[in-house]
């Protein structure tokens, strides 16, 4: 986990100063890359990164619950060994749970063999515990051609992301809050982290961010749903 907590910080040190929530990813259906779903309904769909951690994640899933919030969580391989209890719970409670490889490596530049095994190992072992979501998220939104050659060899579809309000930065609650609403709109996939090195405010943060949004009447769908994948 030392390389995933390097590239955590080199991620903070670029990133954390922007002050727009809002990506530039865009989708590119021909090649199965989604960053943002159907606009045509007031939805949108929360994702939640780098998990299971045995405490975020069932913080986050006790407030989907809550609310009756349906949800996408992309996991790393090693976390999910380590928790396989959650990733039951996921599955048990309706929400949908991609593949974001088994150590979190940025898989651009790496050899055909090395993204494969990355990406079979989580596949594998997801389904010895029931899942079998075809959604796949690269460490980072990082992708070429290659990884997505890859990722269609494996029948995943790529899912990035249109919202950021960092949230693996640690900023406080209020912060995470305000990115995601001044940013939000129809159609939107946005990315929190259930597993986030040091404190997390990002449970704290979903207190607020789920009943604002309701209030607007906005109402939350699992990534598959949103982008209306089939079956
Ligand atoms: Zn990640």
């Amino acid at each position: 986990m030392k390389s995933f907590f390097a590239l955590s910080l080199a991620f903070c040190t670029l990133f954390c100063g922007k002050t727009s929530a809002r990506t530039v990813f865009s989708n590119d259906e021909s090649k199965r890359v989604y960053a943002c779903g159907r606009t045509d309904g007031q939805s949108i769909a929360l994702t939640f990164d780098d998990g299971p951690h045995s405490e975020y994640t069932a913080q986050i899933l006790d407030i989907l619950a809550e609310y009756g919030v349906k949800a996408t969580f992309f996991v790393i391989g090693e976390n999910a060994e380590r928790h396989p209890e959650l990733i039951r719970r996921m599955k048990e409670e309706g929400h949908a749970v991609g593949n974001h490889t088994y150590r979190h490596q940025i898989s651009c530049n790496k050899s055909e063999q090395d993204v494969l095994s990355e990406l079979e190992r989580t596949r594998d072992l997801l389904r010895e515990l029931g899942v079998e979501d075809p959604l796949f998220r690269p460490p980072g939104g990082a992708y070429d051609d290659h990884l997505l050659s890859c990722a269609r060899a494996l029948d995943y579809n790529v899912i990035l992301w249109t919202v950021d309000p960092r949230d693996w930065c640690h900023p406080p609650a209020e912060q995470i809050t305000k990115g995601v609403l001044d940013a939000v709109k129809s159609g939107d996939i946005v990315l929190m982290h259930d597993y986030v090195w040091g404190e997390s405010h990002t449970p704290e943060a979903l207190r607020q961010i789920i009943p604002a949004l309701l209030k607007e009447g906005y109402s939350f769908k699992r990534v598959d749903e949103l982008i209306r994948l089939e079956g």
